[in-house]
Parts: structure tokens; sequence; C-alpha cells
């Protein structure tokens, strides 16, 4: 399947499951760590400046935030976490909206949990990864910020983040929102969620 990047446009930010987009589209999930650059992303993806708003103050949108991608694919921009100053009630908040979502979406193709290619995946990344798991959602990890390090330093990274979340090495993609590094290869992937066969 072929995305056109013209043709992917937000379409709504609910703050609890009554908002929450009901579509027979299959679903691409994007989640990671608030400031982790998870719409800095979101934006090199989309070749787009504004697609998703970088540099929010963090944790302040526990939102689930739904773009439509050419009308093949909904994108689905799950709310940051792990934001040290976020109060008590605003992480069960999160957790009720993530829990929610998980019960009540369609169907999810591709999950991609988002981590920073400099440090090890903390445990709410492996929560995070958790979910996936649980809803037998194929996951990708991607590791942002790749800019930030050498390229002697690229392998130790991959080895490092594989390790700690438990998953092959393969399956971590080095990513830079700054650079665009990995865009193409993330790209695809996501176009080829739904099969190759109409990728002519
Ligand atoms: P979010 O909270 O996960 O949506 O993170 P944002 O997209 O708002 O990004 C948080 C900060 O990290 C911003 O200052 C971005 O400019 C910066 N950032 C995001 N991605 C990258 C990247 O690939 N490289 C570098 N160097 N900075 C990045």
């Amino acid at each position: 399947m072929r995305i056109n990047t013209n043709k992917i446009a937000f379409v709504t930010s609910a703050a609890d499951d009554r908002g929450f987009v009901e579509s027979d589209l299959p679903q691409v999930v994007f989640a990671g760590r608030s400031n982790v650059g998870k719409s800095s992303v979101l934006n090199s993806l989309s070749r787009r400046k504004n697609l998703a708003r970088v540099g929010k103050t963090p944790g302040k949108t526990v939102h689930v935030n739904f773009f439509d991608a050419d009308r093949k694919l909904l994108w689905v921009d799950l709310p940051g976490y792990g934001y040290a100053k976020v109060s008590f009630e605003e992480k069960k908040r999160w957790a009720k909206l993530i829990e929610g979502y998980f019960r009540k979406t369609g169907t999810i193709a591709l999950g991609i949990l988002i981590v920073d290619a400099r440090h090890e995946p903390t445990d709410l990344d492996r929560e995070m990864l958790a979910y996936f798991r649980a809803a037998g959602i194929p996951t990708a990890v991607v590791a942002n910020k790749s800019d930030k390090l050498k390229k002697s330093e690229y392998a130790g990274a991959i080895a490092a983040i594989a390790r700690a979340l438990d998953v092959p090495e393969e399956a971590v993609l080095l990513y830079s929102a700054e650079t665009h590094e990995g865009r193409d290869a993330l790209f695809h992937m996501i176009e080829n969620v739904c099969g190759e066969e109409d990728n002519a």
C-alpha cells in the first residue's frame, strides 16, 4: 500500500474513550515516554512541520490523537508517559485512557514504541511493550535522536535497547527526527502493514 504524505491529516484529539475514532481502517499506534520525540517523529514521517505539536509542556497532554493517513490507515498517537512531575490523578487518567483504547479499538496492525537511542529503555517502556504484546500487536522499536550518537555507538545502542526490551536487534530501528535517518525504512514498514500486494 502506498501512502501519500500530502494526505495525512489530523482528525481529532480524545481526552476519554468517548472521543475515540471508530473506523474500519487498520491502526498504527505510536507510543513513547514524554519528550522522547514522538511528535517530532510523526512530523518527520509525514514530512510536515506541524502535524503533531512538538515541545508541548511535558505531561500536560493526556490525549489520544488520531490522524488519517491517506484514507488507508489511522495513525494513533498515544499520550506520552513517564513525566516525573505528573500528579497521581493524571497518571491514573493516562492508564485509564490507554486501557480504554486497547479495549475499544479496532485492528491495530502495528505498534511503534519510540525510545531514546542514547538511553536504556525504562520500566514504563517495558510496560508499554507489554500492552502491545498482550494485545498480540506486531511491534517495532524506534530508537529516536540517533543524531546524538556517533556512528561507532550505533551497534552498542541497538544491542542495549534490544536486550532491555527483550526484542531481537532487528526489531530496533535507529531514527532521527532531525536528520530523518531511518525515515524511509519506517515509512515502508508502515506502508506494508496491510500487505504489499498493491505496492505497484
Ligand atoms: P514528545 O513529547 O515525545 O512528543 O517530544 P517532542 O517531539 O516534543 O520532542 C521533544 C524534544 O526533543 C524537542 O525539543 C525536539 O526538538 C527534540 N527532538 C525530537 N526528536 C529529535 C531528534 O531526532 N534529534 C534531536 N537532536 N532532537 C530531537
